[in-house]
């Protein structure tokens, strides 16, 4: 290591400080979010999950009682899903026991387990109506959809737990004001949840930032990536013509503003604005929740949680679960204001 080191900067995130809730909750329709919108997971479906500690979670009142399931339905729903370049006709049952099995570990409990049927299923009914592809409503791609394993080909005992998920909330879906919603999922918050405005530009009413405790022991709960300070300097100099760097590193990052959900919105860097959406994307960060220390080496991020964070935490869903609560509370309380009821 050189002697002559230069100014470490470190952004601090006051995480803990950020306000709960976003200002305004916005009055748009529950349907107007993009096409684009629904990123279900990022890749590494496996690397996701570890183990989840209890949460001290705040106390909430659910008035409703528990939502009954409509036997039966979920089998006589026909879904054509993009499989590769086919398109398959499959019964609801059969593709939701696949998501369960791509998108949840069978270890977390059950409460969790049903929380993602009832979000999975909420997505692809959805879908169904607002085709993003032609000719099918969902495709198995994670990274667009939802993810699908083939239930014929898993471990009898985690399709047994997946289908057992499937079967305990048939035909139960979220609606927001009647509508149903886009029911977005990712694996771990770090904390606190995102508002979808942040992250896709169009605000919905169920999909706003709110805390998540318990998630402390997940897979990437809080990572590090490291970048050399040269390459950072030229993914933005490639970026941005007009990014200006001085000789002396504390001179490089400028003003930060934060999103509702405590992610970073906009970081200036070499006198010019830079997303942090971009910055996730382009330096491949768990999150836009981050930290960004520059030394004479390399810029560090560090990030809190993993995926975009914008409605259910899977993590977290898993910490309400072993905390006491149903499938119907968790999903309440990652999407604002919803009902959660028979199609
Ligand atoms: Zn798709």
């Amino acid at each position: 290591m050189k002697d002559s080191v230069l100014a470490v900067l470190v952004i601090v995130l006051f995480w803990a400080a950020l306000p709960l809730l976003c200002a305004g909750s916005g009055g748009k329709k529950a349907d107007a979010v993009t096409p684009t919108a629904f990123q279900s997971a990022d890749p590494e479906p496996t690397d996701r999950f570890g183990g989840v500690q209890n949460a001290d979670r705040p106390a909430q009142t659910v008035a409703d009682a528990a939502p009954e399931a409509v036997p039966g339905f979920d089998a006589g729903f026909t879904l054509p899903v993009l499989q590769g370049s086919e398109i398959v006709q499959m019964d609801l049952h059969t593709y939701l026991t696949g998501v369960l099995l791509a998108e949840m570990p069978s270890s977390f409990a059950d409460e969790a387990r049903k929380a993602q049927a009832v979000a999975s299923r909420t997505y692809c009914l959805r879908s169904s109506l607002h085709r993003r592809h032609e000719g099918a409503a969902v495709c198995v791609n994670s990274g667009c959809c939802q993810g699908w394993r083939d239930p014929a080909a898993a471990a009898s005992e985690a399709r047994a737990r997946a289908e057992a998920a499937v079967a305990a909330t048939d035909g139960l879906v979220i609606r927001y004001q009647g509508v149903l919603i886009d029911a977005t999922f990712f694996a771990c918050s770090g904390g606190q949840t995102e508002s979808a405005a942040a992250v896709w530009g169009s605000d919905l009413p169920y999909l706003q930032p709110v805390e998540s405790p318990g998630e402390e022991g997940a897979a990437h709960y809080s990572d590090e990536t490291r970048i050399s300070l040269e390459g950072f300097r030229a993914a933005l100099e490639a970026q941005d013509a007009d990014v200006s760097f001085p000789e002396a590193l504390g001179g490089w990052v400028g003003q930060i503003t934060y999103t509702p959900g405590g992610g970073v919105d906009t970081i200036e860097l070499g006198g010019r604005p830079f997303s942090g959406t971009w910055l996730r994307k382009r330096f491949g960060l768990r999150s836009t929740a981050f930290t960004l220390e520059l030394s004479a080496e390399e810029a560090v991020f560090t990030t809190k949680g993993y995926g975009h964070r914008v409605g259910m935490s899977q993590y977290g869903a898993q910490a309400m679960a072993l905390a006491g609560s149903g499938f119907a509370e968790i999903l309440k309380w990652y999407y604002q204001g919803v009902t959660v009821e028979a199609y």
